[in-house]
């Protein structure tokens, strides 16, 4: 089994690298205090240490369910399973249909195509346009697989967001062959103007809709969920037991006393949202400005900038690159084939403006030599 290109590359970044690697979010604006002040309080209380139930803490759940009924999706604590990161929630979903093809799109997340390959679901992958899947070909594959995995918000890697036209005609097609749907939407509040619907709306019977805090709070609570009907989600209850017993309570217990004083997450998602794009902007001026022949979409949220050189191979640009302490990932770490070599995908959040000048300013000069 090959290691995520991601995570090894995270282990060689020093605090002399400049890194445009990991989708890492800014680590200066974790509500680290907020959260504190929550851990003392649950502290106080010897019963937050004590196991929890399997499908999470019940007030947690209660809260999720609250901000997707106030999104227009209508939805009870019941229908919602806590888990140990949107990660996990991949796994405990794809062992429990393990027998499945599964129609992803290309590029798509590494984390999700490595965890498909370990749990020996047949991958087909379909081209992504700058407003989602293509549909002729995504209805093609779903002859063959009934099973699919998207993420419509922000992709990673490619940060495209699907039209509102194409979540509707997808959820028609996924509704028609009585398919399955795992939307994956860890950056969903990560907005820079106005938010979409998500296509689970609309087939709320057809889909896992999965969510999470690691881009809106901090990675390291590893705490995400699974926004099912009940008869979807009975059978991953059992996954979710014999895998880890229950989340970390702690952990969900320090979330849920945060999350209790409502405006401390709805100002800090408001701030998040203002700084990355702030973040963004100035991202995409520097790359304007110093590599001219970058072709790229503007996102209009989350945290990647996804485009292609030409006549460059990133694989090659990122080895010389590496010697000067700058990372990115090339994008043929994104496809099931490698026979993509001029894409690459840029993290805009997590490095300083300095930083972000900086770096680009050493790839323009390694791409300019190797085209030289
Ligand atoms: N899905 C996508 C699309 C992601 O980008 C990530 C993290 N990079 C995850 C799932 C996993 O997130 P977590 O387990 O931290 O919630």
């Amino acid at each position: 089994m090959k290691r995520s290109f991601i995570r090894e590359i995270l282990e060689h970044t020093t605090t002399a690298s400049i890194s445009f690697a990991g989708g890492l979010p800014d680590s200066k604006l974790f509500p680290h205090l907020a959260l504190k002040e929550a851990a003392n309080k649950v502290l106080e209380n010897q019963s937050s240490l004590q196991y929890s139930t399997s499908t999470g803490l019940t007030s947690l759940k209660e809260k999720i369910a609250t901000q997707y009924s106030k999104d227009g999706f209508a939805t009870t604590s019941d229908e919602i399973l806590i888990t140990s990161g949107s990660q996990q929630a991949l796994d405990i979903i794809t062992r429990c249909y393990h027998d499945r093809k599964i129609t992803i799109e290309a590029p798509s997340y590494l984390g999700a195509m490595n965890l498909f390959s370990l749990n020996h679901l047949e991958i087909d992958s379909v081209s992504l346009a700058h407003d989602g899947i293509e549909i002729e070909s995504f209805k093609k594959s779903l002859c063959k697989t009934r099973f699919t995995y998207l993420i419509p918000d922000f992709q990673n890697p490619s940060g495209c967001t699907y039209s509102q036209e194409k979540r509707e005609v997808i959820a028609d097609i996924i509704h028609q062959k009585d398919a399955l749907l795992i939307e994956d939407s860890p950056y969903n509040k990560l907005y820079f103007h106005a938010p979409l619907p998500s296509i689970s709306l609309l087939i709320p019977k057809n889909s896992f809709h999965l969510g999470s805090f690691s881009k809106s709070l901090a990675p390291a609570l590893r705490i995400g969920w699974i926004r099912a009907d009940k008869k979807l989600l009975e059978p991953l209850i059992a996954y979710k037991e014999a895998m880890d017993l229950h989340t970390n309570g702690l952990v969900q217990h320090i979330l849920d006393a945060y999350l209790e004083k409502e405006t401390n997450y709805e100002a800090h998602l408001e701030m998040l949202r203002d700084s990355y794009h702030d973040k963004m902007l100035y991202f995409t001026s520097i790359l304007n400005e110093l590599l001219p022949s970058f072709i790229y979409n503007k996102p209009k949220g989350g945290m990647f900038i996804y485009g292609k050189f030409k006549g460059i191979d990133t694989t090659i640009l990122l080895q010389k690159c590496l010697e000067k302490e700058v990372l990115f990932v090339p994008g043929a770490e994104f496809y099931t084939h490698n026979n993509i070599t001029n894409e690459i995908r840029f993290n805009f959040t997590h490095s300083t403006k300095e930083q972000i000048k900086k770096g680009l300013t050493i790839i323009k000069e390694v791409s300019d030599k190797m085209l030289s």
